[in-house]
């Protein structure tokens, strides 16, 4: 089947293709994967009693859990001989989690970056500057191959080294750059100073934003800077990494490339299934992987499916921004929190620069959420009524909002650590 018939299937075909695909992995599972034909017939589960997609409930869930205690090669299904390539992904804690691809696996990655490079305009032509760290992290190499098979130039510049890259988007008038919003921002910092105008003095047309939970304001704020489409890209490394979903030309949720992965939402407390638009975790199912097929994996990450087709035309669903990993959230003072959505705050205020940090504490026996917020340098020096206010403001808005009353702490801008990979926005020091 062509591409671009893949992705306008109507959705009774789309959903064959799923249901096939689905069996077919599920059939292959039970007899080359130890792990899962152990776990799905203690559960009284068999392959020939799959007769629709709704069926998939029946089975277990894969918890990162599983992927770390069966570390390296648990869940392994091919022979050595046909497996190319590992990625790791680290977490926060523990051992890491393999990730392996056969040479099928790596096409079919790349098939999707390629497809959703060229859903948002990038074509032959474009030079595509690869900001994503290379190694065992899925968003250097696994996009790179995307990119080359869809034809344009690659850098594979990697992250950081700023200078550098800088140097690099001005020698081979980069038109195309993937990565992590919190990198785009700090180098935005460092062309400002060394007297760059990214708009204007250099040649990019579209940004690939992902890796990390970030805001509409955010988006808005880089787009602006850069004088680019940035266009949100959704990807964790169990699931391939990067391609998993991605945003068109409309910039309105990511579309899930459904002839991949089996989406479903779950309430992540009693691990139901929910309906389209309500939000949950997201489980996702690899059917059309060889090497090392996942199903039901729950990412941890809480978003919602848009109950309507897109207007673009694809049938493949689109989930909404992420709004974090369930174990980003945190309790403080008896109210849920995500650093997401005090994001979204901060950064509808004109005066904020780019970044912030969030810090949780105990003052005597009080729970405290300090957040301290860069701000511009032409306010931070301006009058400190306007300050004064701005800090109250802010205070004002998030305590509304968020039913929490936080310390605002404004700060002068580049005080606050600066990442060029996926950033640390919340410090924890509650601990007793
Ligand atoms: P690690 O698990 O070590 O952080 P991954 O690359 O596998 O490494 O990270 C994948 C995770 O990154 C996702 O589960 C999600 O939480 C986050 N993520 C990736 N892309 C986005 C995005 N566009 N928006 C929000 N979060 C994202
Ligand atoms: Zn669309």
């Amino acid at each position: 089947m062509r591409e671009k018939d893949i992705q306008y299937l109507d959705k009774e075909q789309l959903y064959e293709l799923q249901l096939s695909r689905f069996k077919r992995t599920i059939e292959r599972l039970f007899t080359s994967s130890p792990f899962y034909s152990k776990l799905w017939k203690k559960s009284g589960i068999s392959p020939d009693k799959i007769k629709s997609l709704q069926d998939i409930r029946r089975f277990p869930f894969t918890s990162r859990e599983d992927l770390r205690r069966n570390f390296p090669f648990g869940l392994l299904t091919l022979p050595l001989e046909k497996v190319v390539r590992v990625h790791t992904s680290t977490g926060t804690t523990g051992k890491p989690k393999a990730i392996f691809f056969s040479k099928r696996d790596i096409n079919e990655a790349a098939r999707l970056i390629a497809r959703s490079m060229k859903m948002t305009g990038a074509k032959r032509g474009d030079v595509f500057q690869n900001m994503m760290s290379y190694g065992l992290f899925t968003g250097g190499l696994i996009f790179h191959y995307g990119a080359e098979r869809l034809g344009v130039l690659v850098i594979p510049a990697g992250a950081g080294n700023t200078e550098r890259q800088i140097e690099l988007m001005q020698d081979f008038k980069t038109t195309i750059v993937h990565i992590t919003p919190s990198y785009a921002l700090y180098l935005a910092d460092v062309l400002e100073e060394r007297g760059v105008d990214p708009k204007n003095d250099l040649d990019l047309r579209i940004f690939y934003l992902g890796a990390e939970p970030y805001s509409e304001e955010t988006r808005d704020k880089i787009e602006k800077i850069y004088g680019v489409d940035a266009f949100n890209s959704y990807g964790l490394s169990e699931m391939n990494g990067p391609g998993v979903a991605f945003e068109c030309k409309r910039k309105d949720g990511m579309h899930v490339w459904e002839d991949n992965f089996i989406l479903e939402i779950i309430d992540p407390l009693t691990g139901e299934n929910l309906p389209d638009g309500e939000e949950g975790e997201l489980v996702l199912s690899t059917i059309n992987r060889e090497a090392m097929p996942i199903i039901r994996y729950r990412t941890g990450d809480i978003t919602y499916v848009y109950p309507e087709k897109c207007r673009c035309g694809r049938t493949h669903r689109r989930i909404s921004r992420i709004k974090g990993r369930v174990d980003d959230m945190f309790i403080i003072r008896g109210v849920n929190v995500f650093p997401s959505e005090v994001e979204r705050i901060i950064m509808n205020f004109p005066e904020v620069a780019r970044n912030y940090q969030i810090i949780l504490e105990r003052e005597s026996s009080l729970e405290v959420m300090r957040v301290k917020v860069e701000i511009k340098k032409r306010f931070f020096d301006g009058s400190i009524e306007h300050l004064r206010s701005l800090q109250e403001r802010i205070k004002n808005k998030i305590k509304s909002e968020l039913m929490v009353t936080p310390k605002v702490e404004l700060i002068e801008p580049g005080t606050l650590p600066r990442t060029t990979g996926k950033s640390r926005r919340v410090i924890d020091n509650r601990k007793l």
